[in-house]
Parts: C-alpha cells; structure tokens; sequence
C-alpha cells in the first residue's frame, strides 16, 4: 500500500476544511453523551432569561432531547447566525471573559450538536408576531420558515450521533445514559432554583418543579424527600457561600449526592467536596459522603471556567482559603443547628483526651450525646458505621495510635484526570498481614467489644470480626440464589412507599428485574415513588423503607466500583443483614456463626476484602512477653 505521508512525490494539499467537518469534531468535545446535549441546550435557556424550563427525553436522549423555554427568544434574521461556529451572544471580547455571568460563551454548542444529530429548533421573541423554525441534518440547514409559535424556543434533538457510529457505540447502557441525563437536569434545577423546571423521561414526569423556589425547598425536592436539610449561609470576604446540607444521618458511600456550584456552574472540585466532608468532620464515617448543594458566588475574575469546552472543571484562585473557610462554615452550621453532638456539654466525654477525638461510631458514644441529636436515630448509626465499612482497604492492625481526625487528613483523594471527578476516596493501605490459617476446631473463650468474637484452636487464638464474618456467610448463601431461583422475600404486612431522587430512579430502574428476583417485590408507583411489597427474609427485621434506600445506593457505588450487578446485589444484602458491632450475640449464636464461616470458600475476607479474623499464635504471645 502507498502510504502518502512518506512519499515525498505526492505533496499533500492544505485546504482548509468544511464547517460541517470542523463542527463534527468540536462536537466530540462539547457533546460527549446526551446529558451534554441536556446541559448545552438548558443553559441556553437560562442564559435566555427562561424562568420555565421543561426538558423532555424519549430512549435515554438517543431518540429525543426536548428542551422549551420561554426566554427571549431569537429573531428571524439571528437564527442561522446562531448555528454558526463562534457566534455568540453572550461575550464581545476575551476580556469579557473576566466579567462573565451566563453559561454559555463559546459559540460552539448550536453548530456542534446540530452536526452529529437532526435538530428542529422553533423561537419566537416576545415582540415578534410569528416565531421561526430551522431544521439541520447533520449540520446542514434543511430548511427554515415561519411558523406559529408562543414566545421562548423549542429545541428538538432527534437522533442523537446518528453520523457518529463511535460516538454512539461508544455509549453506555440505555439506563447509565439516563441517570447522566437525570444528574445533569438535577444539577441544573439546584443551580437555578429559581427557575421552574420539569424533566420527563419515556413520558414519565420525575420531577416538576415551580418557580420562585427556595434553595431548600428545591434541595428538599431532588434530594431528600421527607428528609430535612441545614441552610448554611455566610460571606467569606469576596465569597459568597450559600447552601443546604443534610443532616448527619443522610450519607451516603458515593458523592452523588453532592452538588458543588460556582456562580450557577455546577463543577467538579475534589477541594470543595473535600470541605464539605471535613465539615461533618468525625459527624460521618470514614468512606462516607454527606449530602447537599454549596452555592458559591466569588468574583468572576478569580474563576478560570475556560479550562475545558464542557466547563465542568474550572479554576479557582485561593482553593486552598476557600477549602478552610468552607469547612468552617459546614462545621459551624451543623453545630447552630443541635446536630453535632455537643461534646462539650456531655461530660463523661470529656473524660480524657482521647475520648474527645474517639470516633463518633464507637460503642462508648452509644448512650448521652448522640441519642439526645434530633434526626439521628439509634439504629441509623449502626447503619452508617456499617456503610462506612463498605469500601475500607484491609486494615488489620488492631491499634492505630492516630485518631480518626488524623486518619481522615491521609484520605487519598483519587481523581479522574480527564474529567476532575473524584473517582475514589480511600485511605492509605495498611501493611498487609499474611492470611492465617483457619482454625479446625475451636472453643469460644469471650467477646471484646461487642464486635471481636475470641476462639481459641489448640495453642492460637483467633480474633473474629463478627460483621464481617457474618457477611462473608451470607454473601456466600445469598449469591448462588440470585445466580439461579431468587432469594426468599417477606411480604411485609404493609406496603411502604419510598420517594426516590432521580438518580436513584435510574438505579433502580436498571436493577428493577434483579431486584425482585433477590427478595424484594418493589414497583413502580407514579412518579419517583416506588412500591415496596416485600423485602428478602434476611433484611425482614429492618425498616423496609431506609434498607431499601441503602441497598439501591449501594448497587450504585458497587457497579460504579466495577462489580456485577448481581455481585452487587449480594454483597449489599448481606452487608445490610449482617449483625452489626455492638450486637450482642449469645454463645450459640456466636458459634454457629464461626462454624459457618469455617464452611464458607473464601472464609478470610469479606466481600469488600477486609479480614474476617485475625491469629495471634501462643508462641508469638509468648514471644512479646519474654518468654521466648
Ligand atoms: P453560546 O451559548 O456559547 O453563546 P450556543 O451555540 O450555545 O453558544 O448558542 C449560540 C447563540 O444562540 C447564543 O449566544 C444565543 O444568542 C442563541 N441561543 C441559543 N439558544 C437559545 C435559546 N434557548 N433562547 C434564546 N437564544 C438562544
Ligand atoms: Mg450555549
């Protein structure tokens, strides 16, 4: 084959290439997937003045993006001049850049999404008497003419990437594609609160929402229904901090629950999230994420938002000041409101000093405080101290002299080069310690601290985590059940129902067949409610509603994490059904529960790898006292 790059007889021609072509490949950038569409066309519509936004979605946006506004629309002779390359409206000279208010600036969304799909966009100014409509095909003006129409603009996206096959086999599963779209409408709603906005997807309304709203109404209304949330508020010299955080209770072990926004931009900013975290301080376990949206407005001048076409990553200058100052605003805020518990005024905690960092979770915090802390109830505690189990690295060194404060400052943050999204955070691994082998037969010989079961096997002895133990058991029983018959349920007496937040839909949704054939009979209920008829046997002791909840975010951080979803699915239920530290478990129990680990296949760990015992051998004991 001639290759022409290296004959040096054929000279190349420069041409310049075609708008079409150039257009295709900023699209690349700008609209990676159909949430990016959603995002480009509803900022337009903000930046329009709309105070009404209705976003509607057939097939995951691959069929149908939908956006009306009623903003001010463009006029006949613009509209071509909007679907140019670099046209804008918005800003007249680079410098603008430093005063820039709206979303949009580049010029680059109409074109490119117009070039990768068919796009029907209808307006109408408020003063003009008909409206237009153009329709491109791949990036080629089809037609345009006059047309009746209310004032505001309509634009329709058909076909999304039909010209682009990469791009479109390149897209994620129809359910993964919509709970982008439905993070992103989210994320819109809370930046503009007080724009009314709806979002239907395949001619279900999952949520509507009136203009004029508060902040904490509209948070109430994405991301916690019958939940209560913390209003933060305050001025950190230019800085101006708005926001609603949940309360302790409402954590959950991914960040999708946060919404981090600067001057209505939603961003990514592990500083930020990492403030909020550090906010709650010791208030949430390790590995766990609170809840809420920080508006922040600072001068435009100290944010760099021209860093990528997507502008979910911007720069800030004094990151690290407004890291400090915000996690004091969380923190002072959470203890205005009654929630942190007060260390101060409870005094067997202020006994020592190290008590006073203890972490919140240990079980001589059990009674005083954090009982009397409105919100957080008893067995929602041992619910987080569980989930924050859920993605520790293996950590089996019995006695770490840090307390928990200084565990978190060596939280490694890991974040998505690409996109600035924080992909995971975890702590430093430990040492790792050689698997002990399992002992044969055994003889309980005690507790400690209502989590440590201790065995003795000929001249070892053995310290058993009871959670994890118990969760590597069931794991093992529950899988093969979801691989073939189904898990048992229990019809509870009455059927609950539970509002879920849109993301939570579209988990649910994906993972709807799987879980009704792992215990649970749930449907849909209208809207984002969901039924919940029966739950699997295991978890029947628990409040169907709040476990139910877990386990979906559960399955979302664990497919994220890259497990199956029946894996998944396992591994949750057994983890919420599993006892918990500061369980009591008789003698039979506690042996019944050893025997059974002792059947299990991987008896060492648990599903998330962390140990399930540890051996301390008589000769090393002996060893450490001299004895040797
Ligand atoms: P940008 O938003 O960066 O200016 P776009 O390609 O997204 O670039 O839009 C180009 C121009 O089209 C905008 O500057 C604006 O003047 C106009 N426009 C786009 N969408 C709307 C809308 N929904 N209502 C009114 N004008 C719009
Ligand atoms: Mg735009």
């Amino acid at each position: 084959m001639k290759d022409s790059l290296t004959d040096k007889t054929t000279i190349p021609r420069i041409k310049p290439l075609p708008a079409r072509v150039i257009n295709k490949i900023a699209a690349g950038e700008v609209v990676e997937r159909p949430a990016s569409v959603v995002k480009e066309l509803v900022e337009n519509a903000v930046d329009a003045g709309a105070d009404r936004i209705d976003i509607i979605i057939e097939k995951s946006g691959t069929k149908l993006i939908k956006i009306v506004d009623n903003g001010c629309g463009i006029d006949e002779e613009q509209i071509e001049i909007a679907f140019s390359r670099h046209a804008t409206s918005k800003i007249a000279s680079f410098d603008d850049l430093n005063s820039l208010l709206s979303y949009g600036f580049r010029g680059e969304a109409l074109p490119s999404i117009a070039s990768v799909s068919r796009l029907r966009m209808v307006s109408r100014t408020h003063e003009a008497r008909v409206g237009t409509e153009i329709i491109y095909e791949g990036g080629v003006l089809d037609s345009m003419k006059p047309t009746a129409a209310s004032p505001g603009t309509v634009v329709e996206v058909e076909n999304l990437f039909y010209n682009t096959p990469a791009r479109r086999k390149f897209l994620k599963a129809e359910t993964t594609e919509a709970r982008h779209i439905s993070r992103t409408a989210t994320a819109l709603a809370i930046g503009r609160y007080d724009i009314g906005f709806s979002l239907t997807m395949n001619g279900r309304k999952l949520f509507s929402l009136p203009s004029g709203s508060s902040l904490k109404e509209r948070v109430a209304g994405l991301l916690g229904p019958n939940q209560e949330f913390v209003k933060v508020e305050c001025e950190i010299g230019p800085i101006k901090v708005a926001g609603c955080i949940g309360l302790p209770d409402m954590v959950q072990n991914n960040r999708y629950g946060q919404f981090i926004f600067i001057n209505g931009r939603f961003i990514h900013s592990p500083t930020l999230s990492h403030a909020l975290a550090a906010g709650y301080g010791e208030l949430i376990p390790r590995g766990m994420f609170p809840v809420g949206a920080l508006l922040l407005t600072v001068d435009p001048a100290e944010v760099d938002v021209n860093v990528h076409p997507a502008k979910t990553e911007v720069r800030l200058s004094r990151e690290r000041e407004i890291h400090d100052a915000l996690r004091h605003l969380v923190k002072e805020a959470l203890r205005q409101d009654g929630i942190i518990p007060s260390f101060k005024a409870t005094e067997p905690l202020k006994a020592t000093e190290s008590s006073q960092h203890s972490d919140p979770r240990e079980p001589s915090l059990k009674e005083g405080s954090r009982s009397q802390i409105p919100g957080v109830r008893q067995e929602q505690r041992f619910d987080t101290n569980l989930l924050s189990e859920l993605y520790k690295t293996p950590d089996v060194q019995a006695a770490k002299p840090a307390s928990s404060s200084a565990l978190r400052e060596q939280e490694i943050v890991k974040v998505d080069k690409k996109t600035g999204e924080v992909l995971e955070t975890e702590q430093e691994p430990s040492p790792v310690t050689p698997t002990p082998e399992a002992p044969e037969s055994f003889r309980l010989v005690g507790r400690f601290s209502d989590l440590y079961l201790l065995v003795q096997s000929g001249e070892d002895l053995y310290v058993i985590d009871q959670h994890t133990a118990h969760e590597r058991v069931l794991y093992e029983e529950t899988l093969p059940l979801i691989e073939t018959q189904g898990v048992n349920g229990q019809n509870l007496l009455f059927p609950v129902q539970v509002e879920l937040t849109p993301e939570q839909l579209s988990v649910f949704d994906e993972a709807l067949e799987l879980l009704n054939h792992s215990g649970f009979t749930v449907s849909h209920f209208g809207g984002r409610m969901v039924n919940i008829e029966a739950v699997p046997s295991i978890l029947s002791k628990k409040p169907p509603d709040r476990t139910f909840l877990k386990v979906i975010d559960d399955i979302a951080s664990l497919k994220k994490a890259g497990y199956d979803l029946k894996k998944a699915m396992a591994q949750s239920i057994a983890c919420r059904s599993a006892v918990m530290a500061g369980d009591r478990l008789t003698d039979d129990e506690a042996i019944h529960l050893v025997s059974r680990l002792l059947k299990c296949q991987d008896k060492y760990s648990c599903p998330h790898g962390r140990p399930t015992f540890i051996k301390i051998s008589k000769a090393d004991l002996d060893k450490q006292f001299g004895r040797g």
